[in-house]
């Protein structure tokens, strides 16, 4: 097997692994050679392809892969950052058609939660965990997905917290307490279990903190007569039209493409508010006459497609990768003078109210209120300033600002622990962790 091994299918490789004896993996980076280093002389190509890649790979600290026993399925956590703390990131549970495209997802992930934990003054590291759905396997059966979790859990406890894991995108928090039977390394367990449970909520509080720094930045007041389109009601969406009417919005356009969703909403939004249902590429929802478009479905909706319509000053959403190609877009936003609050500065509290369950709880927790307030210097508000002000004098556009101050900030080293979980690596590196 050479190259070839990028373009197989997940469960092809599985069976490879199979095929070479090989129950778990990793590839580690060298800083003295410059190079990833494999664990298996076979999984060479890989090593070599992440070296080859500046576009997903940034020097990711470490991947660690392992195959399910019981169901065949390719699991895996990537490490990007861990200077500020342990890398912290949910799982995600999804389709890939090759072993590329599994571990592009998973490295671009993970680099991604490096900038939003440090963006947030979190004392977290960035990382991500990726299981490819084998096909052969029913995704929605109970039994097997505990099962799933559970070996996912064992990977938490075999690479010993250089990765913690949370929920994500086809991951619930019924999946989450699987994690936690076997391992301590896990957050967003549900909260008869001691964590903190659903964190929509919050996350909508979030984008309202973005959308009131940015009409403030262009002088347009407050929410109180401004008019929003929010695409997508679902956990985050819903409650975000909520949080708009408390505060006086004007008029609302929204939209989702599950009709059932759209009929119990419009039964209990007062008449200022219009909601559609629509096909997944329908665009009426970019073209409509408001002041903020806030994406809140899906991510890479932003897009020379899509931009040329938007008629709002601003964008700010839930929806994670929300630029489509993060350079060219973000480009054509600062174009267009249409200000963008990056996402992963303003959808940060999922993250936030996850990260820390293990410290303990107050209520109200002034560790997560302080996100939501305009003077703590890594605030949603306060950040948000510093970006649109940065982007303002530089002439650069914002996602790429904000890109900058959160690479700076990873780079810090944590006050306690310094850069451990390199050590951690370091140490499953010296003690062939893969053959336990
Ligand atoms: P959700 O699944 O509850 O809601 C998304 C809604 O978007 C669904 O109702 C879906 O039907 C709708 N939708 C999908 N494609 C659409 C389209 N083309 N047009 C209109 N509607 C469409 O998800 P959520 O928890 O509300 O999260 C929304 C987004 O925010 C996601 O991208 C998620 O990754 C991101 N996010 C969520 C959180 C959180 O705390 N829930 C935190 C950070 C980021």
């Amino acid at each position: 097997m050479n190259d070839d091994i990028l373009k197989i299918s997940p469960s092809q490789f599985v069976s490879f692994l199979h095929e070479q004896g090989i129950h778990r993996a990793h590839f580690v980076w060298n800083a003295n050679s410059g190079r990833v280093e494999a664990s298996h002389p076979e999984l060479e190509p890989i090593a070599r392809f992440m070296d080859s890649d500046p576009r997903d790979f940034q020097q990711h600290e470490g991947v660690f892969l392992q195959v399910s026993r019981e169901h065949d399925t390719l699991q895996g956590a990537f490490v990007h950052r861990t200077n500020r703390g342990q890398a912290a990131g949910g799982v995600r549970y999804w389709s890939y058609d090759t072993v590329e495209d599994y571990l592009r997802d998973g490295l671009r992930l993970a680099v991604g939660m490096t900038r939003k934990n440090a963006l947030a003054g979190l004392w977290w590291g960035g990382g991500k965990g990726v299981m490819a759905r084998n096909p052969q396997v029913d995704r929605d059966d109970r039994a097997t997905r505990d099962s799933l979790y559970r070996e996912y859990g064992e990977l938490m406890t075999a690479v010993r917290g250089c990765y913690v894991t949370a929920e994500d995108a086809g991951t619930s928090v019924e999946d989450m307490a699987q994690v936690f039977a076997t391992t301590r390394f896990t957050t967003c367990i549900p909260p008869e279990l001691g964590g903190s449970g659903n964190p929509s909520l919050p996350t909508a509080r979030g984008v309202l903190a973005g959308m009131i720094a940015a009409l403030e930045f262009l002088d347009m007041g407050s929410i109180a007569r401004r008019t929003f389109a929010v695409q997508g009601v679902g956990h985050v969406g819903g409650p975000l039209i909520g949080f708009l009417l408390e505060q006086g919005a004007a008029r609302i356009f929204a939209c989702d493409v599950d009709a059932a969703l759209v009929r119990a909403n419009r039964e209990r939004f007062p008449d200022n508010v219009e909601l559609r249902c629509v096909e997944r590429d329908d665009t009426w929802i970019y073209a409509v006459d408001c002041d903020v478009f806030a994406p809140c479905a899906t991510g890479a909706i932003l897009n020379p497609a899509t931009i040329p319509l938007l008629k709002a000053r601003i964008v700010c959403g839930a929806a994670n990768n929300q630029l489509e190609d993060a350079a060219r877009d973000d480009a054509l936003l600062h174009e267009r003078r249409i200000l963008y609050v990056p996402d992963f500065l303003t959808n940060r509290m999922g993250i936030v109210t996850c990260a820390d369950e293990s410290a303990g709880y107050v209520t109200p927790d002034p560790e997560i209120e302080r996100h939501l307030q305009r003077d703590w210097q890594h605030s949603i508000h306060q950040t948000c300033m510093e970006v649109f002000g940065a982007s303002g004098d530089s002439g650069r556009p914002t996602s790429e600002v904000a890109t900058v101050i959160a690479d700076r900030l990873s780079m810090e080293a944590n006050p306690v622990y310094g850069h451990r979980g390199k050590r951690i690596i370091e140490s499953l590196v010296a003690d062939a962790w893969f053959r336990a």
